[in-house]
């Protein structure tokens, strides 16, 4: 069947069928969704015997390990709760390696025999499940013969239930390890490094004279980008399907130069969407705050209020979760992928990170007051130690197969690492290093503080959206996301390099100080070495320049451009070292890690690159066929010329591609990914080269693939 145009007649013609107009009142609380569907503390406050209650929450604060009768208690409360609301099942909800989330259905309900059945849920149950494990991914840490794997109960992160149209599911979120005890998935190691960072930041709050603060939590709000096209074209796009980008397709005429979709008013039908997924999110207590158009046509951001890093990461899961499935009732795809559409503006995912106090003050605001500012100082210099000596570790906890056609592509932040600290930051920064404010006199340093800091404009007056780490105003902004990730590795990587920075800051700081002494002044030397030591990862200009990329490589920064160039960098001596330190991940926690991700990307290649294959071949070749049969039947003999020569190209290329997707016999690893770089990615440009060009001479009703200007634009 030819393409006609009546697809997009039927995508355009999207109504909301008459659907009674507006929400409920919000004002009303009790209209209010927000956590309903969460097994929050206000829940548990109410359903708990208190003395359990007590006992519960005692153990989180002090992060000990749950006693069953509590367990069982909990479990008791729990069932009760999901019942009530509409629960038939429960999941222990993890995040295995593949980087999405993972759930195996059990029903609280069981046969008794009597012919009835009892729904039973008891506190081992909840703290801990037994999934089969050997179809996730492991990287070689559980042997094939143990293929047990555990999941134990997250107390810190609410439970929730998920509605679905037929039932609702309780989900139980939990970390997921091996029979030894070895992390295998993404969970446990922020929840490790989280705990590193606390220990480090409360050893140095102590050398800077706080003895109130007992916890420091790292805190992440993520500004999640996505795409929104009609499913009428995804589900005629095979290479969407597959691959979750377009594999083909020639630039449309007009992309995002006119700038009219950033920032403009939202599709009625968008906006709809968007509607119900903050409502659908609200009721799992993710606090989203802020939605509008991004640069690309059909691109969208959505971003939340910041939680501390567990929750905030559980919470960016559920989001890309939600909305996926939201789309589909408005008859949209939500694509997640970093690249969709080549030429246009890939997705990212802005990561926020900060550090607070449990007596709520955050050490990456600059403050009020000297003291402040001396904290704001000692950590700040900690960040930049930290995102200098770890770039490349930085870079490798970012890097997938479909950031590779985003970083470094003039539109993202460069696959090179460097900090953005703003003028104002640069100059007191610049001020120490220079000796202008003579940092070794308290007084000074002082002056130093309370001079300069308090004028900062906090919420960022100059700005640099091209730089991949940026200081905004009260947190440093990870900018080199992709948008289908989970936040929990890069977050890993931060609070760990950080919590050693702290270390090795406070370290100094003790000796400087020697048991008495001025700390103001002793911060300040501290501050001033480690800028001084640290500043070449310090850059305010443009990222996407080529002068950048000359400078940094004269700087010594490292340029690490595609997956298999970065993944090496998670098993360096330093990374290691770190990880092994604050107990966030052994070497062969790393190792697997490593090797699973190797792996990924060799599978990805693979399938871009026979989905490649395979369309050229049996959708586009034979359209360009008919279209030379058609051309040749009227007898046009330029036209004839010219078509017959691009098939020509473009069965060459095909075949090439062909070749290329048999693998050499003996490779494997590290060596198949730089192989399926260079050679199977490499020949699928080259097919899609000859295929765009292809699209712009066939005739429109033969090409059986839709079109960008189709897919981006009408709405
Ligand atoms: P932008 O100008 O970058 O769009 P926004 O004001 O929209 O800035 O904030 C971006 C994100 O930063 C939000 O998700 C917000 O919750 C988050 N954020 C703000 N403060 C912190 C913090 N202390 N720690 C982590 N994230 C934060
Ligand atoms: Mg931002």
């Amino acid at each position: 069947m030819p393409r006609i145009r009546q697809q997009n007649v039927t995508a355009a013609q999207w109504s909301s069928n008459g659907g009674k107009l507006g929400a409920v009142d919000l004002t009303d609380a009790a209209n209010n969704p927000f956590a309903l569907n969460v097994f929050s503390i206000a829940v548990q406050r109410q359903r708990l015997p208190k003395d359990i209650f007590k006992r519960l929450q005692g153990t989180l604060e002090n992060g000990e390990a749950l006693e069953p009768s509590i367990a069982d208690a909990v479990a008791l409360a729990m069932k009760e709760w999901a019942l009530e609301n509409g629960a038939t099942h429960y999941t222990h909800w993890f995040q295995p390696l593949t980087g999405s989330t993972a759930e195996k259905h059990d029903s609280f309900f069981g046969p008794t025999p009597d012919g009835n059945a009892l729904a039973d849920f008891s506190g081992s149950e909840l703290i801990q499940g037994e999934p089969d494990a050997s179809s996730f991914p492991t990287g070689g840490v559980r042997a094939t013969f143990e293929a047990r794997g555990y999941t134990a109960w997250d107390p810190t992160s609410p439970a929730f239930i998920l509605e679905n149209p037929n039932g609702a599911l309780l989900c139980i979120p939990t970390a997921f390890a091996s029979w030894t005890g070895e992390a295998l998935d993404a969970k446990i190691p922020l929840l490790r490094s989280m705990d590193a960072l606390s220990k480090s930041a409360i050893r140095a709050l102590r050398l800077l004279g706080d003895e109130a603060s007992e916890r420091v939590f790292t805190t992440i709000g993520a500004e999640q980008e996505y795409f929104l096209i009609d499913e009428q074209y995804f589900f005629e796009r095979p290479d969407l399907q597959i691959t979750g980008r377009t594999l083909f397709g020639a630039r449309p005429p007009k992309g995002h130069e006119l700038d009219d979709h950033y920032f403009g008013s939202i599709p009625e039908r968008v906006l709809a969407f968007m509607m119900e997924s903050e409502r659908e999110l609200a009721k799992l207590g993710v606090p989203v705050k802020t939605r509008h158009n991004e640069v690309a046509p059909a691109q969208y951001e959505i971003a939340p209020v910041f939680e501390n890093s567990n929750v905030g990461s559980d919470h960016q899961q559920l989001t890309m979760q939600v909305m996926k499935s939201v789309a589909r009732n408005y008859g949209l795809i939500c694509l997640l992928h970093e690249k969709p559409f080549a030429g246009l503006n890939g997705s990212g995912k802005h990561n926020n990170w900060s550090m607070g106090t449990d007596t709520g003050h955050n050490l990456m605001d600059p403050g009020e007051t000297p003291s402040e500012n001396v904290k704001f100082l000692f950590f700040c210099a900690a960040v930049i130690s930290a995102v200098n000596k770890h770039q490349g570790l930085l870079r490798a906890s970012v890097a997938n197969i479909g950031q590779d056609h985003r970083l470094g592509a003039n539109e993202a932040p460069p696959a090179i690492i460097s900090i953005f600290l703003g003028a104002e930051l640069d100059k007191v920064f610049e001020s120490l290093a220079s000796g202008d404010g003579d940092p070794d006199t308290a007084g000074s340093v002082m002056a130093l503080g309370a001079s300069v800091l308090p004028g900062l404009p906090r919420h960022g007056g100059d700005r640099n959206r091209t730089s991949p780490f940026a200081f905004t105003g009260n947190k440093f902004e990870f900018r080199a996301l992709g948008s289908s990730m989970s936040l929990s590795f890069p977050n890993s990587v931060l609070n760990t390099i950080v919590a050693e920075a702290i270390d090795g800051l406070a370290d100094q700081l003790e000796a400087r100080l020697g048991g008495g002494g001025d700390v103001a002044a002793a911060v300040g030397a501290v501050v001033k070495d480690a800028y001084v030591a640290n500043k070449a990862v310090c850059f305010g200009g443009d990222n996407y320049s080529d002068e950048w990329h000359v400078e940094a490589e004269q700087r010594g920064l490292l340029n690490l451009r595609t997956t298999p160039d970065a993944l090496p960098e998670v098993l360096t001596d330093t990374s290691v070292a770190a990880f092994d330190k604050y107990g966030v991940l052994s070497r062969r926690e790393l190792e697997s890690r490593f090797e699973v991700w190797v792996e990924q990307y060799v599978l990805h290649a693979n399938i871009e690159a026979e989905t490649t294959a395979s369309i050229a071949r049996t959708l586009l070749l034979p359209a360009a066929l008919r279209h030379l049969a058609m051309v040749a039947a009227a007898g046009v003999t330029e036209l004839e010329g010219e078509i017959r020569g691009l098939i020509d190209e473009f069965t060459e290329a095909i075949t090439q591609l062909e070749s290329a997707n048999i693998h050499p016999d003996d490779a494997e690893g590290m060596e198949l990914a730089v192989y399926a770089r260079d050679s199977q990615l490499a020949a699928m440009t080259s097919v899609r080269e000859v295929a765009d060009r292809l699209e712009k001479i066939v005739a429109d009703d033969l090409w059986p693939l839709p079109k960008y200007s189709e897919m981006l634009f009408i709405k």
